[in-house]
């Protein structure tokens, strides 16, 4: 799927929905599909032109950290106007499911950034700054469903608009 954000390529291998969404499982490099998942959901320090939403997850299987979203870096705010700072991963706490277990299965969806309109709004305007392949980076909404790797008890967990 050409639309997939870089720093998910290789862990990410979505669907198209109806509804113009990327769709798909997490799944690591080595297979592994559960995760300790740690966050910066609630720290003190997020906010507009503070820290971005941060989220990484630690494959169980073979201890592989990924960065599924840094606000930050990823979707239009953070890629093209720059509204956050890369949080602290030291200002991150483990995400734990009502029954106290930290391993889970990931489901992420995207809304992408349309190809023709970021290449009329930001690659015409700062062309020094941005190619027109970056749009994959700019995507407009991040959704996150967790399954307790322990419990099964499912969670629609993260829903964050990044335009
Ligand atoms: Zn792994
Ligand atoms: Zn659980």
């Amino acid at each position: 799927m050409s639309s997939v954000p870089g720093h998910l390529k290789a862990v990410w291998h979505p669907e198209l929905t109806k509804n113009g969404f990327l769709k798909g499982n997490i799944v690591c490099p080595c297979g592994g599909e559960v995760f300790h998942v740690s966050d910066n959901e609630n720290s003190p320090s997020r906010g507009y032109g503070e820290d971005g939403l941060l989220i990484q997850a630690t494959c169980v299987q073979c201890g592989a950290v990924c960065v599924i979203v840094d606000e930050a870096k990823h979707g239009y705010d953070g890629f093209v106007c720059h509204s956050y700072q890369t949080a602290d991963p030291g200002t991150l706490h483990p995400h734990l499911c009502g029954c106290g277990s930290s391993q889970f299965r990931m489901t992420v969806s995207i809304e992408p950034e349309d190809e023709e309109q970021f290449m009329e709004e930001v690659v015409a305007e700062e062309p020094d700054s941005f190619q027109p392949e970056d749009f994959v980076n700019a995507f407009s909404w991040i959704t996150i469903d967790t399954q307790c790797a322990d419990c099964g008890v499912q969670e629609n967990w993260i829903d964050l608009e990044t335009a």
